[in-house]
């Protein structure tokens, strides 16, 4: 579960770093994307803690600490997500002036800072729609799912290839 961690760090400097750039789309994509990997890291660790329960109950053993350890974890991964939809939130209902990049009310129609007149990018929708269609159990495996393929295609070639003909001399 070395993982987890990693996990916290990465969502922790994406929510940072949303807050330092709020107003723009692409980090809302990033904090959802991880989001999605928190909440797959949560079930994984509910499913441990499933799994520590019953062997306790079956063989009548005491380990508290096991399950306190993955209740903490999931803890941490909730307070992590909970940070993160917050971060989302802001964000989302925040218009960033292009002129002064100052975070506006989503209702405004002139910055609140310059002055200027605040335009409303259709980008922002079309990037949470696309992240939205993106499969949570694809995150992280792709790569995985490119190198079987290209060994498949290897394998392929080399039961292919065409056997030289025997000399009948
Ligand atoms: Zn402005």
């Amino acid at each position: 579960m070395a993982n987890i961690n990693e996990f916290i760090n990465t969502a922790k400097e994406l929510a940072d770093l949303a807050g330092k750039k709020a107003g723009e789309a692409v980090e809302v994509s990033k904090l959802k994307i991880n989001n999605a990997k928190i909440n797959g890291e949560i079930q994984k660790t509910y499913e441990k803690l499933g799994a520590f329960v019953y062997k306790f109950r079956k063989s009548g053993e005491e380990n508290s600490e096991l399950i306190d350890m993955c209740v903490k974890e999931i803890d941490e991964l909730l307070a992590v997500l909970e940070e993160n939809e917050k971060k989302i939130n802001e964000t989302r209902h925040k218009v960033k002036c292009s002129d002064c990049g100052a975070l506006n009310d989503i209702q405004a129609v002139y910055c609140m800072k310059c002055g200027g007149k605040l335009q409303r990018e259709a980008d922002d929708l079309y990037v949470e729609m696309y992240v939205d269609a993106v499969p949570t159990e694809n995150i992280g495996v792709q790569q995985c799912d490119d190198e079987a393929k290209q060994e498949e295609a290897n394998e392929e070639k080399s039961e292919t290839e065409p056997e030289r003909p025997s000399c009948d001399c």
